[in-house]
């Protein structure tokens, strides 16, 4: 019998190890989960605010608890974000495919287009469009392209060579300003300086209708690279979570079948004592309670190994499946850190801010740099304007900063909206906003900035059922003789603090 008591305290001694492996192979688990999530959430910030919210929220519930069938319906959510995101970006390409192809194909109609451009043309749409995948920060700048195209193409078809002479200068300052939009590095960078100088320096359609070819033949070449790996990115994440999601699930269902198993396990063991107990009381003399203490032992000894098997089986499955998830977050790492390496070798620097999709602020010091050796050489008034959401840290510290992000976007939308078609806005940090008013001079800027500022004053925010009201300071000054950019900057900020300084949701002028 004590042979039998020791065997039983083994198999005891081992249940509750097993038990215990499993429970720190849980805790790893999610810890590694917890960890993907983080990553996660950091290399998709930006492309979506709903996605970012989602991927917060999935973080904090997994630092929370264990509870894996309450990630399902939050891992349901970020997949369709992400399949929306996958769906937006097609249709970026679609729109984008079609507009190019459009003005090719009437390009291609075109009399007396130099032989060489024609080549050129054909190559693009036949070959290269093909390739050509959009992302949707550059869906504007190829439309504008487009349509600087058809003005081209209309002036050569319907204007004498004298007035198509006149009619150039807007068509090239056009066609400068979005070269100068194009911020590339390295080789790109090399062709569109020569681009920009040939621009300048021409005075016929036909040398825009080629310039403009070489433009889209930049930009489409980026954007297949970029777009290659931030669609292959998308997919893989998105399939990654789909797969996650699916072991979770069946994860959790077969512990929820094991535990069953378990229940009516214990309930035979539980049964088996109490009879035990009956027996005993019951047993008249000392080698039947030994016989009868013997025999239930063996039996006990049996359920005990049947316990143990079960729990052997489902610390495999576990094990099993939280590898086959490792697994596939550590390809999904691989990948991901793949992805950051080529966007980082191509150096492309995207030139619009993701939030608000404003210019940002590489965009901003091309244009600023541009404007300012524009305005060396002509000396025409150009206003510079450096714009500041007033107390916006309070926004994010009341409401949350994923309602601090909306308020930037409809800011942002309003001012866009607040400016003529000449001026160019960009968001250059934080809660703060520039904006280059060529051809106009600061005796006239008070009435249009006033403008842009009850414009924002004006907006109806709500938070939390509460009316609030937001204001922005600005600050202005006109570039000057002797001027260099930073010192023309200096002044605006200058201005800017001022406003600040003497109460705020005002506009103070640094001449
Ligand atoms: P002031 O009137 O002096 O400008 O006060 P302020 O609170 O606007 O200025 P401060 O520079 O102290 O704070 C700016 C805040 O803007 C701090 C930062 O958390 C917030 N912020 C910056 N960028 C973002 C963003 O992208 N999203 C959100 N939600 N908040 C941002
Ligand atoms: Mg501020
Ligand atoms: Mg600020």
């Amino acid at each position: 019998m004590s042979q039998q008591l020791e065997v039983l305290n083994k198999k005891l001694k081992q249940a509750i190890d097993t038990r215990m492996v499993l429970e720190h192979a849980r805790k790893h688990q999610v810890d590694t989960l917890s960890n993907f999530a983080a990553k996660l959430s950091l290399s998709c910030k930006g492309m979506d605010i709903e996605l970012d919210n989602r991927l917060a929220k999935f973080r904090s519930a997994l630092s929370k608890g264990v509870d894996f069938e309450a990630f399902s319906p939050l891992i349901d959510e970020i997949l369709t974000l992400l399949k929306s995101q996958e769906a937006q970006q097609a249709a970026h390409q679609r729109e984008l495919h079609n507009s190019v192809l459009d003005a090719g194909k009437l390009l291609q109609k075109t009399k007396g287009l130099p032989e060489d451009a024609r080549r050129t043309l054909r190559h693009l749409l036949d070959h290269e469009l093909n390739n050509v995948q959009s992302t949707r920060d550059f869906t504007p700048l190829l439309n504008r392209l487009v349509a600087i195209y058809h003005q081209a193409l209309h002036a050569k078809l319907t204007l004498s060579d004298s007035q198509q002479t006149a009619a150039q200068p807007s068509l090239a300052k056009e066609l400068l300003n979005l070269a100068n939009d194009l911020v590339f590095e390295d080789e790109a960078a090399d062709q569109v300086k020569t681009i920009k100088n040939n621009i300048s320096e021409t005075d016929s359609v036909d040398d825009l209708l080629r310039a403009a070819i070489e433009i889209i033949k930049i930009i489409a070449g980026n954007i297949s690279k970029e777009r290659q790996s931030a669609q292959s990115f998308l997919v893989s994440l998105n399939q990654t979570l789909e797969e996650l999601h699916h072991s979770i699930v069946s994860t959790s269902k077969h512990s929820e079948a094991m535990g069953a198993e378990f229940d009516a396990l214990n309930k035979r063991i539980e049964g088996k004592i109490n009879n035990l107990t009956t027996q005993t009381q019951n047993a008249t003399s000392i080698s039947a309670l030994k016989a009868l203490v013997d025999n239930e032992l063996k039996s006990l000894s049996q359920d005990l190994i049947e316990k143990e098997r079960l729990e052997q089986q489902d610390r495999e499955m576990l094990l099993g499946s939280f590898q086959e998830i490792n697994q596939r977050i550590g390809n999904l790492e691989t990948k991901l850190s793949k992805y950051k390496k080529r966007l980082h070798e191509q150096r492309f620097k995207s030139l619009l801010d993701s939030l608000t999709k404003l210019p940002n602020r590489a965009a901003f010091d091309e244009r600023f740099n541009h404007e300012f050796h524009l305005f060396a050489v002509q000396e025409s008034d150009v206003t510079l304007v450096v714009i500041d959401v007033d107390h916006f840290k309070s926004i994010n510290d009341k409401y949350g900063h994923s309602a601090g992000d909306k308020t930037l976007q409809v800011i942002a939308k309003a001012l866009q909206m607040s400016i003529r078609k000449s001026d160019f806005i960009a968001r250059y940090g934080g809660e703060e906003f520039v904006l280059l008013m060529p051809g106009m001079s600061l005796e006239y800027a008070s009435q249009p900035l006033e403008k842009i500022r009850k414009a924002v004053k004006g907006i109806p925010f709500k938070f939390k059922d509460k009316q609030v009201e937001i204001t922005i300071s600005i600050g202005a000054t006109q570039f000057k003789k002797g001027d260099t950019p930073l010192s023309a900057f200096d002044r605006a900020d200058d201005a800017l603090y001022k406003a600040k300084k003497t109460g705020r949701d005002r506009l103070c002028i640094n001449k």
